[in-house]
């Protein structure tokens, strides 16, 4: 193994991302060594390459970006006991300290010193990754290296689909990004009624019908008031899942909310947002904000469903070799693309 390695760097505080010749990473007693093998390009790697104010403020220049990830490990550090080298992998991308509260009480993704790779820390669009063993998260056979490498957007989409009780239930999505059509499929899978997706861009509610057996609705020319009595619907939805941090989006889903209905917010507004808060009073709507995934309940539920039956390949539109990362990030840009995942190999 050569000590140099290729990686997608932010380089320089313009907009764009750099293919540049780094350096292999070294571990710790307590790290593994990944040679990453495909990767996934999120929403937050949009940010960091479209340099915007969050990016600016956030993430130190240079950083190799990226956090969606699926490789095989090479290197084990002296103390890692339970994995061994050649294990294919992927891995919760937040990097948590053990002596807060939360870690002491097991809420791990709720430790208040989380920093995330390819944002805060060296990332994942690189030949080799360094990461903590407690972060690995082995792969089963059933799962390849492509779902591998979106297991951390799934893991926001499963979060968030599991912050409530589904079975029987008739659940409002408002957002059809590819988190928000994950998320329809897991709400399918674990027993949902109905399914509903909403978004203003056709080219994503078309996705999201070719993904799972959702109903889609383009708010843009539909009246969601409409589409829940056509299906038979006598209140509205029981379970809203917001996806999109848009406002109008928010205003629908508690519009069309049953009283006592339950809301698990995931989209992050642009700022602040304003909300008609007399209304989630009157009708004793339950909110739950969801970071991240729990670490690592959401893993192993996840892991479990896409073993038995989840199926969310088709929200992978598009596929590049590393040496066409442009093409990668043009085809986010473009705003009506699934997941975009890249080859490493
Ligand atoms: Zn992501």
């Amino acid at each position: 193994m050569s000590n140099e390695m290729k990686a997608l760097s932010k380089a320089k505080a313009e907009v764009g991302l750099w293919m540049v010749r780094a350096p292999v990473p070294e571990i710790g007693p307590d790290d593994v060594l990944i040679r990453v093998k495909k990767t996934g390009i999120c929403g937050t790697d949009i940010h960091i390459w479209n340099w915007d104010a969050w990016a600016a403020g956030t993430v130190p220049v240079p950083m190799i970006t990226g956090h969606e990830f699926a490789g095989e490990i090479v290197e084990i550090g002296r103390n890692v006991t339970d994995l061994e080298i050649g294990q294919r992998c992927s891995g919760e991308g937040h990097l948590i300290n053990k002596t807060s509260r939360q870690s002491r009480a097991g809420k791990f993704h709720l430790d208040p010193g989380t920093r995330g790779i390819g944002v805060n820390e060296q990332g994942a669009f690189a030949e080799y990754l360094r990461l903590p063993a407690f972060n690995v998260v082995p792969l089963p056979d059933a799962i390849d290296d492509e779902i591998g490498a979106i297991l951390d957007p799934l893991g926001n989409a499963v979060h968030t689909a599991l912050s409530f009780d589904l079975i029987g239930e008739d659940v409002l999505i408002t957002g059809a990004g590819p988190i928000g059509i994950m998320a329809a499929a897991v709400a399918r899978h674990v027993g949902a009624r109905h399914v509903v997706i909403t978004d203003v861009n056709q080219d994503r509610l078309d996705l999201a019908g070719r993904v799972a057996d959702v109903t889609p609705v383009n708010v843009a020319n539909q009246d969601l008031k409409d589409v829940w009595a056509g299906l038979k619907m006598k209140q509205g939805f029981d379970v809203g899942l917001e996806m999109s941090g848009n406002q109008q989006a928010m205003d629908q889903m508690v519009e069309n909310l049953v009283m006592g209905g339950k809301i698990a917010l995931l989209g992050i507004p642009p700022g602040k947002s304003p909300v008609d808060w007399s209304r989630i009073v009157f009708k004793a709507i339950t909110i739950k904000g969801v970071y991240g995934r729990e670490i690592f309940e959401t893993w192993y539920k996840m892991i479990a469903m896409l073993e038995n039956g989840l199926d969310v390949r088709n929200v992978i539109t598009h596929r590049f070799k590393v040496d066409e990362f442009e093409a990668g990030f043009g085809a986010m840009l473009s705003g009506s693309s699934g997941k975009v995942v890249l080859d490493w190999t």
